[in-house]
């Protein structure tokens, strides 16, 4: 087996606080383990941290924002979830330091919206209370747990401090680059398009530069389909809409103005396509994971694929489509369903890391 299918999904309600955690959160979750338990396969959930310790610390709070009944069971999910074959790694939403509740309502930061923008003590301290949050729910002794981070709203550009402070607190892979992909919106920006074209690397400074050590980045995995084929994704994926019952804004960081900037940046970008399971049909997810096999077939080595989802956006329509695709991997005698862990024990043995 050469090719390492990473199922993640990132795992947390709308970035301004908004979304039920019964119906946006644990149910839809619930949805994706049920059709992968038909596979035997494991689901990586990249679990906002920073978010959920913010709920747990106003779970008694007279106008807590959310229904505390259902924190109870994010909480149970998140233990679940710690178990094989699945995993939790770690996901950091900055806008949530220092949450406070006003009025029944949440009021978040947006000037910390990405990670790669915070002084380097703040980074310290996102990272560390994350992990403490994530380790009162699950075992981080074992290896599986906590051994990846990916930036909230992918923003971990400029990446030098976030990637020193990783590695010193032992998390030894990231999965935040997906190639080829950039946002222009300033409050939330990316940029990968310049990314090594390996299907993985060695990253300590720059995210997008090769460096002999460092941190791990094993990124999302995305393809070039062209104009055509994204159009089509995107009609075809137009109606998909939220989990039965689940509602929420995508409201961030920016003002109206910087909003059609990252709109417009995204159109220009149109063609390049990450996996993404909750929001493409089962015939794009085909097509990007073949074609990604063929473009790496010459590399040493098991190569990752990483594929991606979102709790808030699996919808009936995303449920259909991931269950075609499953079915496809089971059928590909070069493909298996994988972990973080697993893949990296297989591509580093017999290797100095
Ligand atoms: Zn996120």
């Amino acid at each position: 087996m050469n090719y390492h299918l990473i199922l993640t999904l990132d795992y947390e309600v709308f970035g301004n606080g908004s979304g039920c955690l019964c119906h946006c959160v644990v149910e839809p979750v619930d949805k994706v383990l049920a059709l992968l338990e038909e596979y035997a396969a494991g689901l990586h959930c990249f679990v906002d941290a920073t978010e959920f310790a913010a709920m747990s610390a106003h779970a008694d709070h007279r106008d807590a924002p959310f229904d505390v009944r259902c924190l109870s069971r994010v909480e149970e999910q998140i233990a679940t979830l710690g178990s094989a074959p699945h995993s939790v790694q770690l996901h950091i939403h900055p806008q949530w330091i220092g949450a406070s509740v006003r009025e029944g309502k949440w009021l978040l930061d947006y000037d910390r919206w990405r990670i790669g923008n915070l002084p380097r003590r703040e980074i310290d301290h996102a990272i560390t209370s994350g992990i403490r949050f994530l380790e009162r729910h699950i075992d981080r002794s074992d290896e599986r747990n906590c051994q990846c981070f990916r930036a909230g709203g992918w923003g971990i550009q400029p990446a030098a401090e976030v990637l020193s402070s990783l590695a010193q607190h032992g998390v030894r892979m990231d999965s935040t680059v997906a190639p080829g992909t950039r946002n222009r919106a300033q409050g939330d920006w990316f940029d990968f398009r310049r990314a090594p074209d390996t299907p993985y690397w060695y990253s300590d400074t720059d995210i997008l530069l090769h460096s002999g050590s460092g941190v791990l980045e094993v990124p999302i995995t995305t393809a070039r389909l062209g104009r055509v084929a994204h159009a089509k994704i995107l009609r075809e994926s137009r109606n998909s809409g939220f989990p039965t019952g689940c509602s929420g804004s995508y409201d961030g960081p920016n003002s109206r103005l910087q909003s059609l900037a990252g709109k417009l940046g995204k159109l220009a970008n149109m063609g390049v396509v990450m996996l993404d399971f909750s929001t493409l049909p089962a015939w794009a997810l085909i097509e990007i994971t073949q074609r990604y096999m063929s473009r790496f077939s010459a590399a040493n080595g098991p190569i990752p694929i990483v594929a991606i989802g979102h709790n808030k956006n699996f919808s009936r329509w995303s449920e259909i489509n991931l269950r075609q695709y499953l079915e496809w991997v089971a059928g590909q005698s070069e493909l298996t369903f994988s972990s973080y862990s697993k893949w990296f024990v297989a591509a580093t043995s017999g290797r100095a890391v």
